[in-house]
């Protein structure tokens, strides 16, 4: 067994079993009730699994990435799941009873927006726009109107709003500390759950669950280039972490 040094006092933490394994993340339980660790994989998938492949680093980056990006959300006040980097790919979290909705906040349309909207990339939004779609592979992952996501049960009239609200938060601190760096956040995808019976943010925020575009040349700096399969896809993912953590 596996154990890391956790301050203060040195308390170890062990891996124990695999909890779940997902396209990018691995979640392990410990010897720690509450407390999980997450480990981020090379692998990438898009287009509902259908295009396979692994990107050299990706998830060493991610790892930094997130944990950089949940450290600055705490600072601002906003809860996460985030306690501390474990190794090269790992994370100490919390465990949460994760709500099946994937919270999408977009500035600007691209992918699926601009295909519903008729909108051309690239075009600003009026005002972020909020979107919740169902974490249901077997239906397609759906988008959800506030009503759907009640008669679901997923979360209650109060919570929903709370959930709305906690995305625009994380829009107005993510915004404009990307933009500090010359990149634009054009949208990113969010999930929460429940630590006792609040609501905190969990899972991750990475070029693979952001739109990140460079100001100066439009470069595409996610996953898009993945999905479109363009080059230098690996290094998208360490110019990312360079430029968040060249501050
Ligand atoms: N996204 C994600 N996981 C998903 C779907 C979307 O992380 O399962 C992210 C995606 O990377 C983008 C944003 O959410 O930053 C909006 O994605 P969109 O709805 O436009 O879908 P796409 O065009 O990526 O299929």
């Amino acid at each position: 067994l596996k154990g890391y040094k956790l301050p203060p006092g040195g308390k170890v933490v062990r891996k124990l079993d695999k909890l779940y394994e997902g396209k990018a993340k691995i979640v392990y339980t410990t010897d720690q009730p509450g407390l999980l660790i997450q480990y981020f994989k090379d692998s990438a998938t898009a287009f509902n699994g259908k295009k396979k492949g692994t990107i050299e680093g990706k998830g060493a980056a991610n790892v930094r990435i997130s944990a950089y990006l949940f450290e600055i959300l705490e600072k601002a006040g906003i809860k996460t799941h985030y306690h501390r980097l474990l190794t090269e790919r790992e994370m100490l979290i919390d465990r949460l009873e994760m709500i099946p909705l994937e919270a999408i906040v977009r500035n600007i349309a691209a992918g699926s927006l601009s295909e519903r909207l008729g909108y051309e990339e690239g075009r600003r939004l009026k005002k972020p726009i909020v979107e919740f779609y169902y974490k249901r592979d077997d239906l397609g992952d759906p988008l959800l109107a506030c009503q759907h996501v009640l008669e679901l049960g997923l979360v209650d009239g109060v919570q929903f709003q709370q959930l709305r609200t906690l995305s625009l938060q994380v829009n107005d601190v993510l915004q404009p500390l990307f933009a500090e760096r010359g990149l634009e956040l054009v949208d990113f995808k969010l999930e929460f759950g429940f630590r006792d019976s609040e609501i905190i943010l969990g899972d991750e925020i990475s070029p693979d669950t952001c739109r990140l575009w460079d100001k100066k040349t439009g470069e595409r700096l996610d996953k898009d280039r993945f999905r479109r399969d363009l080059r230098r896809v690996e290094e998208a993912y360490q110019e990312v972490l360079k430029r968040l953590a060249s501050s």
